[in-house]
């Protein structure tokens, strides 16, 4: 059987399982003729990847050895997946528990870790205290509890990678396992650890994949912007706004080893789906997983994915990222009037660019030939900027690409 072949089979396979259910497709943003693009650059599709950033937070309850072993090897694969990342100018968002960015803690008078944060209301996981296995110590004694190290080394990578949350002690957010009090405080804590990095967290994978939309509200309110968000019928999404604009980004696949075929094949197949469909593709992982899914699927993965967006067909972007276009797209309306000598495209936006972050949005502007220059104004100052003629499809040559800032408030093209 050649590659071909298994590869149809394969798809056949996905398609039969439900993974190609149809998710949420993107709105038109059309302005008279002048459209807001899906995705940053007019691509095709999105692809996010999100790592669940833990060490031994997250195998409290396993053996001590199972425990020590993960800690360990997340340790070890970080620079692993820094570097593979850095090949391909790749960024991703780094979900990491709060902890970890602490130097050092110290038991309090009572006798208990972090005495001052409110313990989960169940934990099905031990018995005991919350904070039970917190060493008390330092990075140096103890670097599965602790790893303001690895943070700065992620932070100083030569790709921009965003250092989200994953709570401040790897809560459950369920029903049963957690309430508003515990989320709050979790989360402000993590903004707290983060501070002297510099960072604040915008996006928050719940840990355990346990989903805790029911604080969506609270999480907009402690601006988080995008959580990664699993739906066992759906693979495939554009993201998701919630009424409180926190965005739900689809979780697509997550890194193993094929079972009977090349993972690699699978991620590709789920790759085309979303450029098929206008999806983001969303491909998470443990950094503690065998260091070997790294070197080999990881790795290809990463070079599949970059390939496509070389060559213009995908928008990479963090889970922020993903969430601010999509933000600013819902927010920017645009008045557009045309002259003979030009098009001037006034912006009118309510988008709020401290809690998103600040982003371009790509609009697709109709044209007969190509213009003279374009100039974007905002606060008295203007600048000139390129348009580019978009390639391929059916609109070839007589449409141009421009990236506006979502903070402009004029656009003018020059005929
Ligand atoms: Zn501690
Ligand atoms: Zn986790």
């Amino acid at each position: 059987m050649n590659e071909g072949i298994a590869d149809v089979l394969l798809r056949t396979a996905f398609a039969l399982k439900g993974d190609f259910s149809r998710g949420i497709r993107p709105s038109k943003k059309l302005f008279d003729d002048v459209e807001i693009t899906a995705f940053f650059g007019a691509a095709r599709g999105a692809v996010t990847i999100s790592a669940d950033f833990e060490l031994e937070w997250a195998f409290r309850g396993l053996k001590l050895e199972e425990q020590k072993l993960m800690g360990v090897r997340s340790r070890r694969n970080v620079p692993i997946v820094l570097e593979i990342l850095a090949e391909q100018s790749i960024p991703i968002t780094w979900a990491t528990v709060g902890h970890l960015f602490l130097e050092s803690c110290e038991r309090g008078q009572c006798g208990l870790a972090h005495p001052e944060m409110p313990r989960p209301p169940r934990n099905p996981h031990w018995r005991g205290d919350w904070y039970m296995h917190d060493p008390c110590t330092n990075v140096d004694e103890d670097p599965g509890w602790y790893a303001p190290d690895l943070i700065e080394l992620i932070d100083s990578s030569e790709v921009r990678h965003e250092i989200g949350t994953h709570s401040f002690s790897h809560i459950d957010f369920s029903k049963q396992c957690s309430n508003e009090l515990l989320v709050r405080r979790e989360l402000e804590e993590s903004s707290k650890v983060m501070e002297p990095f510099g960072l604040r967290p915008r996006s928050l994978v719940y840990p355990r994949n346990s989903m805790g939309h029911q604080y969506l509200e609270l999480l907009g309110d402690l601006n988080i912007t995008s959580v990664r968000h699993r739906d066992t019928a759906i693979r495939l999404s554009y993201p998701e706004r919630s009424e409180c604009g926190v965005y739900k980004l689809y979780e697509s696949m997550n890194l193993r080893k094929g079972n009977g075929y090349k993972y690699l094949s699978k991620a590709k197949i789920f790759l085309d789906e979303a450029m098929n469909c206008e999806a983001a593709y969303h491909f998470w992982f443990h950094p503690s997983d065998p260091t070997e899914l790294f070197e080999n699927e990881f790795h290809d993965i990463v070079c599949c994915i970059a390939a496509l967006r070389n060559r213009g067909e995908i928008w990479v972007a963090t889970m922020s990222e993903i969430a601010a276009y999509c933000e600013a797209r819902q927010k920017i309306k645009l008045d557009v009037c045309r002259n003979g000598k030009s098009i001037k495209i006034r912006v009118d936006s309510s988008y709020d660019a401290v809690r998103f972050g600040n982003t371009d949005v790509t609009l697709r502007v109709p044209l007969s030939h190509l213009p003279k220059r374009c100039l974007v104004r905002s606060g008295g100052e203007e600048k000139t900027i390129d348009g580019n003629a978009e390639t391929g499809g059916a609109c070839e040559g007589r449409t141009l690409l421009i990236n506006v800032p979502a903070s402009a408030e004029e656009l003018e093209v020059v005929l």
